[in-house]
């Protein structure tokens, strides 16, 4: 577990104001005071042993009940998982502004490492960290530099983010924008949801950010067209795949489809099975979003990158509080395309 440090623009109080305050701090002084849980998977133990073993997506297991017959990756995670759970009964000082879990919101890649390197018995060492902005707390890999994991480990996977999450520690996973960047695209993409909002748009904006290493290049933005074009197919993506196809025309790239291959989508709400299963086929770079959606959503209800066998990287949670307050704003107010709900019957009551 890494602790992020102080509120960034707060003076750290003096070590005799903060043991004046806290008195000594330590873990067993602050140990045994009701948190957070850590999940309701601990309460019903399940074991899914049919996960293949193989590279690829895999499922992040649950604790069972009997330990001694999983690999051994498997009992190091759930011993990660014990250990996490009882550091969450700690009570933080009140001047630490956040604690990171990235053997939590970075479980996927973590466990892609554990599967592929604790494939038997390891002498261990314990080592304290220095919590820095990058390593694990991007990538859930003990001193994860980003290139190393994704390029030369190969390892791949949904990296979340902690809650809360620092503004100035933001967690990025193993996308390739520079720090910072992710968030700046994001506000392009909601301006773009706030004109889908004036047009009386479902509210969700899109930027394509095409990287050639060195810098970072819009080439489509837009936001969804359904009501305007009357075709239930023209969500902000298929906007984009369009402007991109454009660019790579204009660009001399060939096939113009292999722009894909260098973009980076940016989506105020998480692209629903439709959007999800296209820019998987065209092989985007990555696909980061907003707000979950819980209807569609290409990941949550459908998990679209595993059914076609894809490890492309996908991340949620940036900035999607703004994100969903845009739909809570829209669906407050009346979709003019909306089909009119049919009234109900009555049930009767000795049916
Ligand atoms: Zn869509």
């Amino acid at each position: 577990m890494l602790r992020k440090k102080l509120k960034l623009d707060e003076k750290p109080a003096a070590s005799g104001e903060l043991c004046a305050s806290t008195g000594v701090f330590s873990l067993s002084q602050y140990a045994n005071i009701p948190k957070a849980k850590i999940g309701a998977s601990e309460d019903k133990p399940q074991v899914n042993q049919t996960k293949p073993e193989l590279d690829g997506p895999i499922a992040v297991p649950t604790i069972p009940t009997d330990t001694g017959s999983l690999p051994y990756w498997q009992q190091v995670y759930l011993v990660e998982r014990k250990l996490s759970a009882a550091l969450r009964k700690v009570a933080l000082p009140s001047d630490v502004a956040a604690c990171y879990d990235p053997i939590e919101y970075a479980s996927e890649i973590h466990c892609a490492y554990l599967r592929r390197f604790l494939d038997g018995p390891k002498p261990v060492l314990f080592v304290g960290m220095n919590p820095g902005p990058w390593g694990m707390c991007q990538t859930g890999v003990p001193f994860g530099y980003v290139p190393a994991v994704r390029d030369w480990m190969g390892l791949r996977g949904t990296v979340s983010k902690p809650t809360p999450e620092l503004a100035a520690r933001p967690v990025q996973g193993v996308s390739d924008l520079p720090r910072g960047a992710m968030e700046r695209f994001m506000e392009d993409a909601l301006q773009q949801a706030r004109i889908a909002n004036d047009l009386k748009e479902v509210p969700v904006g899109c930027v394509f950010v095409r990287s050639d290493g060195s810098t970072e290049t819009i080439i489509a933005r837009g936001c969804n067209l359904v009501n305007e074009t009357k075709n239930a197919t023209r969500h902000v993506e298929f906007i984009c795949i369009d402007q991109a196809l454009e660019y790579g025309r204009q660009h001399n790239v060939t096939p113009p489809e292999a722009i894909f291959s260098t973009v980076t989508v940016i989506v105020t709400v998480e692209p629903c099975i439709m959007c999800a299963a296209a820019l998987i086929e065209l092989g985007v770079k990555e696909i980061i979003y907003g707000c979950r959606n819980d209807r569609f959503g290409g990941c949550t209800v459908l998990d679209v990158a595993r059914l076609l066998g894809s490890s492309i990287p996908i991340r949620g949670g940036v900035r999607d509080v703004e994100a969903m307050e845009l739909l809570k704003e829209f669906y407050k107010g009346e979709n003019p395309s909306a089909p009119i709900p049919k009234p109900r019957a009555k049930k009767h009551e000795n049916l």
